[in-house]
């Protein structure tokens, strides 16, 4: 019978990615529920020292596939790798981050495993007999449709990073490391990676900041929040009205379609606070909206209101500080 929550413990360039210590943290919560254990699976090539940290976040068991085809994230490589493990342990829940390279790996798992996938999940739960319940915004974010996936197993689900909540790491917690080969086949290897160019980050990255300073169509000059931004050692988020007018970038979206973001502080000037807004940012700590209309949804969400202008508030804030 299919046991443990297993977790697809994401990395680039031998670092773990955030998500993953976030998806050992809900991981814990479901094997709470059924007293089954956490897996963290852990592929590349020199990772293995990595496994520490998993179990220091929560995993029970590491497994690793230390592998030279598994250097850089190719599909192929990696969706057999997986395939082999879940074949031989056969886990009950596969958890990815729904980033670009979960994305990938994910549905191409699910096919081969036959078994279904819920996409972009803001809420897991499950009951006492391992059964998974997967929120996920559906029809354009208007409601949430929960899904189960009765009658197959493992049941899949990729979760956006930011949205869950990693554990504080402990590294005196035990676990156990499993290192394990793959017999890969070359002969289904399609793509090969010639040369890596790394691109150079040009925006700032909104879902590590701790401040956010985000601007929404009711902001008529941004550079105020520029200064403020910087002024609170903040960075500058943005709603989506304002990227499709093209006056913000889009790696500073935060939504539905944008990115999940969690900042200690998220202070947004002129956002209505649409549901495909709030989707991405009501999980902040704090939450302070500055908005002409005393009606507008964001006060619902907003630890501190202020119906003001925009830019007067920016303006006197900024002379301020
Ligand atoms: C499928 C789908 C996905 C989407 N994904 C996203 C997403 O990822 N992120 C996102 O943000 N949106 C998303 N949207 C769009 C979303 O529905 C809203 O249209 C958008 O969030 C509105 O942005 P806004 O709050 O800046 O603008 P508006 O809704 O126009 O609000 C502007 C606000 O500014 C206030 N205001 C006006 N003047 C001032 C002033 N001088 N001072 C202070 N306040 C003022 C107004 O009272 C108003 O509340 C999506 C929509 C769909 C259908």
């Amino acid at each position: 019978m299919a046991k443990n929550i297993w977790v697809f413990c994401e990395q680039r360039d031998g670092e773990i990615q955030s998500v993953a210590f976030e998806l050992l943290g809900v991981a814990r919560e479901l094997a709470a529920k059924t007293g089954e254990k956490v897996g963290a699976l852990l592929l590349g090539s020199g990772v293995e020292k990595k496994a520490k940290d998993l179990v220091a976040f929560g995993a029970d068991e590491v497994y690793v596939v230390d592998d030279k085809n598994l250097g850089y994230y190719v599909t192929e490589p990696y969706a057999q790798a997986v395939y082999s493990l879940v074949k031989e342990y056969e886990p009950n829940v596969l958890l990815f981050g729904a980033t670009s390279i979960g994305r990938d790996l994910a549905p191409r798992l699910s096919a081969r495993l036959k078994t279904g996938l819920t996409a972009d999940c803001t809420k897991l739960e499950n009951d006492e007999d391992g059964n998974l319940f997967m929120t996920r915004p559906a029809f354009g974010g208007n409601l949430f449709a929960t899904i189960v996936c009765p009658n197959h197993r493992p049941q899949m689900s990729t979760v956006r990073p930011g949205v869950m909540q990693k554990l504080e790491p402990d590294y005196a917690r035990k676990g156990e490391v499993i290192n394990k080969t793959v017999k890969f086949d070359a002969s289904k290897f399609a793509v090969k990676v010639v040369e890596e160019v790394m691109e150079t980050q040009s925006v700032d990255k909104i879902e590590d900041a701790n401040i956010l300073v985000s601007c929404g169509r009711g902001v008529k000059d941004v550079a105020p929040a520029f200064e403020f931004a910087t002024k609170v050692k903040g960075t500058v988020s943005s709603s989506r009205a304002l990227v499709d007018a093209g006056i913000m970038e889009q790696p500073r979206q935060v939504g539905q379609t944008g990115k999940t973001v969690r900042p200690q502080a998220y202070i947004a000037f002129g956002i209505s606070g649409a549901i495909q807004h709030l989707a991405g940012m009501e999980e902040s700590e704090f939450i302070i909206a500055v908005n002409t209309d005393k009606g507008a949804p964001i006060f619902k969400v907003a630890n501190l209101g202020i119906v003001a202008d925009a830019q007067a508030v920016l303006k006197q804030l900024n002379k301020i500080l």
